[in-house]
């Protein structure tokens, strides 16, 4: 999935904003059943931008038999990459920088393992130390570092972030940027309780793990209870406690998530509200989400980012 801003800009820059990193695994750290952290280390990671937050990036994986394909360290690495034969036209996945270290030029990306259905998490599985593959990022040099960068907060004084496995690499970073004086909730569905990581949150920030496993044996259901269910009753009840809302429900579009991407984000960086609410995971489930917060409570969308990080049963598009 490319949105708008990983793009290339039409006008040639000197520096780009957002570019490709040759890299290889540097280390392989098994952090529970379903996350896997792997470091990698390039020379040129020196020049990553380092806003942290959401930062997204763009990993080219190497085809079997072909490694990966040249591509333009610039701004023309997509054209390039779609004019590439289909047999050479790696794949390419979306994932989030949990940590960037420019100084030692080495990058941390969380992995979720969910078996060889694709093609990044069968490569994850089969990683060593050593293994080369490109991430395409921002520049710090470039005219737009925070490229990629989609938490903005504006001057909201609470949040709400809430998403799943996939999501929980960005909202541990954005937990531990936040102001200090921050306050809020965060909800992290995950497979397993074992899956809770540390998040330097604020202590006005509440964060909350929701596994799955321990929802269905609570519910007598079997080994895990439906994906989103547990993410959706936890956002239920915080709204109804802790927001109250002026406006009435607002008419929103339906998004077709089987064929397009949901991807909501407010441009505006001061609204004046008093809630910015950041959402990522499953598309469905944010879709419900989404109905829920703005039709159902009225909350502005201004003040909302919904975003579908993956779609069950669909691989990523490019
Ligand atoms: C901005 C952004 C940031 C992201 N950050 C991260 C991150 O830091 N870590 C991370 O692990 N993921 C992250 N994701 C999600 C990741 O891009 C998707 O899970 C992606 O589909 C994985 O690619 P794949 O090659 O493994 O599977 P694909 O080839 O895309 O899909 C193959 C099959 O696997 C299914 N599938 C994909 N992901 C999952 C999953 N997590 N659980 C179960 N089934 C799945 C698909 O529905 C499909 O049926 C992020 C996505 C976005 C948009």
């Amino acid at each position: 999935m490319l949105t708008s801003t990983d793009a290339p800009a039409p006008v040639r820059q000197a520096r780009p904003s957002y570019r490709p990193f040759t890299v290889s695994v540097a280390a392989i750290r098994q952090l529970s059943d379903t996350f896997t952290r792997v470091t990698f280390t390039g020379a040129e990671l020196y020049d990553f931008g380092t806003a942290g937050l959401d930062q997204r990036v763009k990993l080219i994986l190497p085809l079997p038999g072909v490694g990966i394909s040249a591509l333009p360290e610039d701004e023309s690495w997509y054209a390039a990459w779609r004019e590439l034969p289909d047999s050479h036209r790696n794949p390419i996945r979306t994932y989030t920088v949990r940590s960037v270290r420019p100084a030692d030029r080495e990058i941390d990306i969380d992995f979720v393992a969910h078996g060889d259905t694709g093609p990044a998490s069968r490569w994850v599985r089969r990683a060593v130390v050593g293994d080369e593959l490109v991430i395409v990022g921002p520049d710090a040099l470039g005219p737009n570092p925070r490229s990629g960068i989609e938490w903005r907060p504006g001057d909201a004084r609470s949040v709400l972030l809430a998403g799943d496995e996939t999501a929980a690499p960005a909202i541990c970073a954005i937990l531990a940027a936040l102001p200090r004086d921050a306050r809020g909730c965060a909800f992290i569905e995950v497979p397993d309780e074992r899956d809770a990581m540390e998040t330097g949150a604020p202590d006005g920030v509440q964060v909350t793990w929701l596994a799955r496993a321990k929802a269905a044996l609570h519910h007598e259901s079997s080994t895990h209870e439906a994906h989103g269910s547990a993410l959706e009753s936890a956002v239920r009840a915080w709204t109804t406690r802790s927001v109250t809302t002026a406006q009435r429900g607002a008419e929103i579009a339906d998004v077709d998530i089987e064929n397009d991407i949901l991807w909501e984000v407010p441009e505006a960086t001061t609204h004046g509200s008093d809630l910015y609410a950041w959402l990522a995971g499953e598309a469905g489930v944010i879709k419900t989400l989404r109905r829920f917060l703005v039709s159902e409570t009225g909350i502005d969308r201004r003040q909302v980012a919904f975003m579908g990080y993956w779609r069950s049963g669909r691989a990523e598009a490019n």
